[in-house]
C-alpha cells in the first residue's frame, strides 16, 4: 500500500522537478535568472498562472496553447516533465527509499537539463557539469555505495576517454568532433558513478549516437556535414547503466 502511494508521489515530485528543469533548460544558456521572474509566456510575455502551469496536466488542457496570445507551446515543456517523472520512478523502483535514490535523481535532473540544453544549442553548460564534477567527488566521502578513488578514477576515465576520441577526431576529419563541454560532462558522470559504470556509459552513447546518426542520415533529416550533439547520447548511456550497469555487467561477462 505504501509502496503504491510512493510511487505516485515520486512520480508527481518528477514531474514538479521536470517543470521547473524547462526553466532551466531555457534560461541557462541565456544567462537568465532562474529563479525570477516568474514563469511567462515566451511570445507574449503574459505571467503564466498557477492553474496553467501544472505538470503535464495543463499542456494538454490548454491545447498546447498560451491561454492569452494562443502561440504554441513547445511540446519539449511536456516531454521533459514526463522524462523526469518516469526517471524517478524507475530509480525508486530499482533502489528504493535510500540515500542512493536521492542521489541518483538529483543527478538524473542534472543530466536531463544538459541533455536538451545541448540538443537545443549544441552546447554543455558548464555551470553545471564543473559543479558538478566537483559535488560528485565530494559525496563519494559519504555515501557507501561508491569510493573516493573509483569516483575520481571515474573523472580520469570519463573526462580521458573523450579527450583522447576527441583528439583523434578532429585529427582525422579536420574539424570538432567533440567538444570540452563532453569531456567536462563526462567527467562529471563518472564522478558519480565511478570508472565501470562511465566506460559502460560512453560505449552505449557512441553506440547510440552512431544508430541515430545514421538513421538521420539515411532519412535526410540531416545531411553528413550537419552537427549532431553527442552530449544527449552520453546522457542516455549513463542512464542505461545507471539503472541496469550490474545486469548489463553480469551478461557481458556471461558472454
Ligand atoms: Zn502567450
Amino acid at each position: 500500500m505504501y509502496y503504491g502511494i510512493n510511487v505516485v508521489l515520486i512520480f508527481i515530485l518528477g514531474l514538479i522537478v521536470g517543470s521547473f528543469s524547462n526553466v532551466c533548460i531555457y534560461r541557462i544558456p541565456r544567462n537568465e535568472s532562474i529563479i525570477y521572474p516568474a514563469s511567462h509566456c515566451p511570445k507574449c510575455c503574459s505571467k503564466i498562472k498557477p492553474v496553467d502551469n501544472i505538470p503535464l496536466l495543463s499542456y494538454i488542457l490548454l491545447k498546447g496553447r498560451c491561454r492569452n496570445c494562443k502561440s504554441k507551446i513547445s511540446i519539449q515543456y511536456p516531454i521533459v516533465e514526463f522524462l523526469t517523472g518516469l526517471t524517478y520512478l524507475i530509480i525508486y523502483l530499482i533502489y528504493g527509499l535510500s540515500i542512493q535514490s536521492l542521489i541518483y535523481i538529483i543527478l538524473s535532473s542534472a543530466l536531463i537539463i544538459i541533455a536538451f540544453i545541448d540538443l537545443n544549442e549544441q552546447i554543455v553548460p558548464d555551470v553545471i557539469s564543473l559543479p558538478g564534477i566537483i559535488i560528485g567527488l565530494i559525496l563519494s566521502f559519504f555515501v557507501p555505495y561508491i569510493t573516493y578513488a573509483n569516483s575520481s578514477l571515474g573523472v580520469v576515465v570519463g573526462g580521458g576517454i573523450i579527450l583522447i576520441i576527441g583528439l583523434a577526431g578532429s585529427a582525422l576529419f579536420k574539424k570538432e568532433a567533440m567538444g570540452g563541454g563532453d569531456v567536462k560532462l563526462a567527467a562529471m558522470i563518472g564522478a558519480f558513478l565511478g570508472w565501470r559504470y562511465i566506460i559502460i556509459s560512453l560505449f552505449l552513447g557512441f553506440f547510440l549516437g552512431a544508430l541515430a546518426g545514421i538513421v538521420l542520415i539515411l532519412s535526410k533529416i540531416k545531411s553528413r556535414e550537419d552537427v549532431v550533439p553527442f552530449g544527449p547520447f552520453i546522457v542516455l548511456g549513463s542512464f542505461i547503466t545507471l539503472l541496469w550497469g550490474e545486469k548489463i555487467i553480469s551478461w557481458y561477462i556471461g558472454f
